[in-house]
C-alpha cells in the first residue's frame, strides 16, 4: 500500500501547485472502517496535527470527555451554531444525532500554519470540499467488503436494524470513493495513520480529474471493497 502511495505521492509532485493547497485534511469512510481509530491514533502520536473536535447532539458515551471527544449541545444549542454560522459543515448522520465541524478553531490554525484534520461522514466531506476546494479528501477503506461487517459486528455497538441502516449508507459512501483525493486502506491502524499523516505533511493533493485514488488502488477494489 505505502509503495503505491508514493508512487502516486510522486506523480502529484510532478503537477506540484503548493500554493494552493491548503493544510486542511478529511478523512473520511464508511461506518466501522475505523476512521475514529485512525483519527485518535494520530492525536495521539502526533500532537502538531489539530484533531478538529465536532460538536454534537447525540449524547456522550461512557467514556467520552467534552471537548476532547466531541462537544455535547442540545438540539437549540446546535440550532444556535448553525444560526450564527459557527460551524464549516454539519449534517445529520445515520438518520440520528446531528454533528458540525466547529469553524473557529480550524481557521485559527490554518491561519497560523498548523495542519488540521477533520474526522466527518461524507456528506460533511463533500460540504468541505465545496466551501473549501483547497482541502485535500482523504477516503479510508476497508481491506474487504467482510472485513467492514466483521468490524461492524464485532464492536457491538449497534443494534441488528441499526447494523443494516448503517451498511446501507456504508454502500453509498463506498461508491463515492472517485469523489476523493486519496485512498487509504485501513488494514492496520498505525500504518494507516502513517499514510494519511504523510499525505497531511506533504499536504498533496491530486488534480481531481487524474483520480489516483481509483487508478492506483485497483487491487484493493477488486478484493471486493
Ligand atoms: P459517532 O457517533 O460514532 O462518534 O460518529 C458517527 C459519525 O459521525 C461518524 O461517521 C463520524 O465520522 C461522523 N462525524 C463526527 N463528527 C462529525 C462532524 O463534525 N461532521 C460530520 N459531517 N460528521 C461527523
Amino acid at each position: 500500500q505505502r509503495e503505491r502511495l508514493s508512487e502516486f505521492l510522486g506523480t502529484r509532485e510532478s503537477i506540484n501547485r503548493s500554493r494552493r493547497r491548503s493544510r486542511l485534511v478529511v478523512l473520511a469512510g464508511p461506518t466501522a472502517v475505523g476512521k475514529g481509530t485512525v483519527a485518535s491514533y494520530i492525536r495521539d502520536h502526533h500532537p502538531d496535527v489539530l484533531l478538529s473536535v465536532s460538536a454534537t447532539t447525540r449524547p456522550p458515551r461512557p467514556g467520552e470527555i467534552e471537548g476532547i471527544n466531541y462537544f455535547f449541545v442540545d438540539d437549540s444549542g446546535f440550532d444556535r451554531l448553525v444560526a450564527d454560522d459557527e460551524l464549516l459543515e454539519y449534517a445529520t448522520v445515520h438518520n440520528s444525532y446531528r454533528y458540525g465541524t466547529p469553524r473557529g478553531p480550524i481557521e485559527q490554525a490554518l491561519a497560523s500554519g498548523n495542519s488540521v484534520l477533520l474526522e466527518i461522514d461524507l456528506q460533511g466531506a463533500r460540504q468541505v470540499r465545496e466551501r473549501m476546494p483547497e482541502a485535500t479528501l482523504v477516503f479510508l477503506a476497508p481491506p474487504s467488503w467482510d472485513e467492514l461487517v466483521r468490524r461492524l459486528v464485532g464492536r457491538g455497538t449497534e443494534g441488528a436494524e441499526e447494523r443494516a441502516r448503517r451498511l446501507e449508507t456504508a454502500k453509498l459512501e463506498l461508491a463515492s470513493q472517485d469523489e476523493f483525493d486519496f485512498r487509504v486502506v485501513n488494514g492496520d491502524v498505525a500504518e494507516a495513520a502513517q499514510e494519511v499523516v504523510e499525505l497531511i505533511k506533504t499536504r498533496g493533493r491530486s488534480p481531481r480529474r487524474a483520480n489516483p485514488a481509483a487508478a492506483s488502488n485497483a487491487a484493493t477494489t477488486t478484493r471486493g471493497v
